[in-house]
């Protein structure tokens, strides 16, 4: 792999920022101390910092030589999920039920990396924002950021965002423009009925025969309204009805979790699941409310940037190693409002190997370190070929 020498060189460095991290993981706007660590370290590096911005989120600008007037952002996620890690490794989370399984510990890491390199070598014209946000693991940092000004504050011609991926080869880049990971949308319906005696259920309206047909016919929103060539997940989380072997319950709560990769398709499949709510609800006579919550956007990279980011992914990978036409995935991320509000595109990067298996989100999920100076040659290339010296 070409990794600029200096880059190799900060590999130790990247690995032990990585493992502190890693060691102590903070949950969605509450990550005060790597937010802290992340600020010093930028502000030891002559990088000014702005804190606060999305509650823990920050902001590290970098200029570069010359008066070019040209703006990058790159941005890396903080944040851990609330999960026990059963990795047995020596820098295993010190705190229970919190643990870094997405690797956002690797990511704020590599941006750490890419910044100390751009700070020491300044080989650019134009400005960098490093873009440390919180809370990507539902909590929405990525809005919280863009609705703190983000862009009005730290205007950039283009941002872009990175995610290590245990499922393919490391060193391996996937990006293509467009879609690349769905709306992620939830949705809690609460069956109203009309509980009593299990021996009696002429006398009583059971919510759990109502929630059973209806978690049967939410599924037909897939198989019958869905075009077979498009992408869209309904799947029903939760179902909770009753407390005794004697009594029908009176109420029942069900829980969603919705996926679409287009808007067209988010606003028909909201339609439909709240007609057949309502449909189910007439026909057996129960109220039915349902909370239908828009949640993260489709991740959608924009043409130009994706071109863009992609050129710089082959000059430190190779031409084989990029992956121009990957995949759409059914998972989400909160990246897409920032896409939503600025130019941009985001990338994935192949972590796999014979000790690296483990999908993120697993309990012995680690990040590998691996690829850390390969994601900080990314950010270096990527500035120092969009913002050339002239
Ligand atoms: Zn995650
Ligand atoms: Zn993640």
């Amino acid at each position: 792999m070409p990794i600029y020498n200096r880059i190799a060189e900060l590999h130790e460095d990247m690995q032990t920022w990585r493992r502190d991290i890693h060691q102590h993981p903070e949950l969605c706007f509450e990550e005060v101390r790597t937010a802290q660590i992340v600020a010093e370290k930028l502000r030891s590096w002559g990088i000014e910092v702005t804190e606060g911005i999305g509650v823990t989120g920050l902001v590290g600008t970098l200029k570069g030589q010359g008066d070019s007037k040209r703006t990058i952002g790159i941005r890396a996620d903080m944040d851990a999920l609330p999960m026990q890690e059963l990795t047995n490794l020596p820098y295993q989370s010190v705190h229970e039920g919190k643990m870094h399984a997405c690797g956002h510990d690797g990511h704020t890491a590599i941006l750490l990396g890419a910044a100390k390199y751009l700070s020491e070598t300044r080989n650019f014209d134009g400005t960098v924002h490093f873009i440390f946000q919180p809370a990507e693991e539902g909590g929405g940092g990525g809005d919280a950021m863009v609705k703190d000004g983000l862009f009005d504050r730290f205007p950039c011609d283009g941002v872009y965002g990175l995610h290590n991926m245990p499922d393919q080869p490391k060193g391996t880049f996937h990006i293509k423009s467009g879609t690349l990971m769905a709306s992620a949308d939830i949705a809690t319906i609460t069956i109203h009925g009309k509980g009593g005696h299990a021996a009696h259920p002429q006398r009583s309206i059971d919510p759990l025969m109502v929630g059973v047909q209806l978690h049967t016919a939410l599924q037909t929103i897939v198989s019958r309204n869905v075009s077979p060539i498009d992408n869209v997940v309904v799947s029903i989380t939760e179902f909770h009805a009753g407390t005794a072997q004697n009594v029908i319950a009176h109420d029942a709560k069900l829980t969603a979790s919705i996926r679409t990769t287009s808007e067209e398709m988010r606003d028909m499949v909201e339609r439909r699941f709240k007609e057949i709510c309502k449909g189910h609800a007439d026909s057996f006579g129960v109220k039915i409310d349902v909370e239908y919550h828009r949640n993260y956007p489709c991740t959608v990279n924009h043409e130009k940037e994706t071109e863009i980011l992609a050129r710089a992914a082959r000059a430190v990978a190779g031409e084989d190693a990029v992956n121009t036409n990957a995949p759409v995935r059914m998972g989400s991320e909160d990246f897409s409002f920032m896409l939503n509000a600025c130019p941009g595109a985001y990338i994935f990067l192949g972590a796999a190997d014979d000790t690296h298996k483990f999908a993120v989100h697993h309990p012995e999920y680690d990040f590998n370190d691996d690829i850390l100076g390969l994601g900080a040659s990314l950010w270096v290339k990527l500035v120092e070929q969009e913002l050339p010296r002239t």
